[in-house]
């Protein structure tokens, strides 16, 4: 049997190549791959979904036919409930697909309510963040510098991570979605960015001492994407770019829009603090709930693939080598309403992309 060049692919081959990992099982795309100098730039390849996703039939397989690596479950509000989900029939089926083809499984988690359980709130405020009125509140994230807070955090985070274990040692433990953090007096010199990056690296600390090749992620996403200023990360974070409020009917870097002009810029300057190697994008150009305002019926996703193909260039050129896109709300009802994803397409924009282009 030939070993496939993923560098050089035309569709149809490519569609053959896929296939040939399929038919290897576990010992498929990625091990062939593995073996050439001529592996794919981008290392990680992913489509991150929530449990209700999972509706679609064969997600796992549909991965692996369009050369992804990766399929991420997501928990927009509750890392427990995600946890429960994975011990339950369903989630240990999903993990059995995704080892039968080959594909890692990560879990990408806004996390902090769960990581600080709010029925601390009414014995144990400080341990929870102030607001710009200098009241300590209960919702989302924490006091940074409450010693009892972050240890609660750290000591959670590793207990969750008995459950939800990634399967490449990349953990994502992220703030509370779109929630400032702490305005008390010891923690308002530090930005969000700082006080998010300061929690991350605590958790790395303690995930360490049970899973030796823990990586953390640092969200740059909304009120974090500025870049920490204060708090550098420690040997095993890695930045994760989200730029949610960019817009996708132009490539990124070519984009006239302010906001997404901004979004843009903050990707260099994130790169300036932190190891581009490791360095991760969280994209939306799959995620179906992104453009439909996170309300079902879910429109059809609008995927332009020379605007993928130029956001590859921009991602690609930086060394950044792990790439994900959200593919929320592509369920069994948006395949039934609007046909099958553009998974395909982008899996192999992916397989094929090189710094030469
Ligand atoms: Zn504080």
């Amino acid at each position: 049997m030939s070993k496939p060049d993923l560098t050089h692919l035309t569709r149809r081959r490519f569609l053959q190549v896929a296939a040939y990992g399929l038919a290897l099982g576990n010992a498929g795309l990625a091990a062939a791959a593995g073996r050439r100098a001529t592996a794919p730039f981008f290392r990680t390849r992913g489509v991150v979904l929530t449990p209700d996703d999972l509706t679609l039939p064969g997600w796992p397989k549909r991965a692996r036919m369009a050369g992804l690596t990766t399929l991420a479950l997501h928990a927009p509000h509750s890392p427990r409930r995600l946890a429960d989900y994975m011990r339950s029939a369903p989630g240990r089926k999903f993990l059995a697909a995704c080892r039968r083809h080959g594909l890692a499984v990560e879990y990408e988690l806004h996390a902090m309510q769960d990581l600080l359980p709010r029925e601390y709130f009414d014995r144990a405020p400080k341990m929870f963040r102030m607001d710009e009125k200098g009241q300590r509140v209960r919702d989302g994230n924490l006091c940074v510098h409450s010693a009892p807070g972050m240890q609660i955090v750290a000591d959670n985070a590793v207990a969750l991570a008995q459950t939800l274990r990634p399967t490449t040692g990349r953990y994502f433990y992220w703030g509370d979605d779109g929630c400032a953090w702490c305005r008390c007096p010891q923690c308002n010199g530090l930005s969000d960015s700082d006080q998010a990056l300061l929690v991350a690296n605590r958790i790395l600390e303690a995930l360490r001492k049970v899973d030796a090749r823990a990586q953390v992620a640092h969200l740059a996403y909304h009120n974090t994407l500025p870049p920490p200023r204060k708090v550098k990360p420690e040997a095993g974070i890695f930045l994760e770019y989200a730029p949610i409020h960019r817009r996708y009917d132009a490539p990124f870097e070519q984009s006239d829009d302010a906001q997404t002009r901004r979004e843009f810029e903050l990707l260099d300057a994130n790169l300036a603090v932190f190891d581009r190697t490791t360095a991760q994008v969280l994209e939306y150009w799959l995620d179906a709930s992104l453009f439909s305002k996170w309300k079902k019926p879910a429109v059809k996703v609008p995927f332009l693939p020379q605007v993928l193909a130029a956001d590859l260039n921009t991602y690609g050129r930086r060394g950044i080598r792990h790439v994900t896109s959200f593919g929320v709300y592509l369920d069994a009802e948006y395949v039934s309403r609007h046909g099958e994803p553009p998974l395909q397409e982008y899996g192999e924009q992916l397989c094929r992309w090189t710094p030469g282009k």
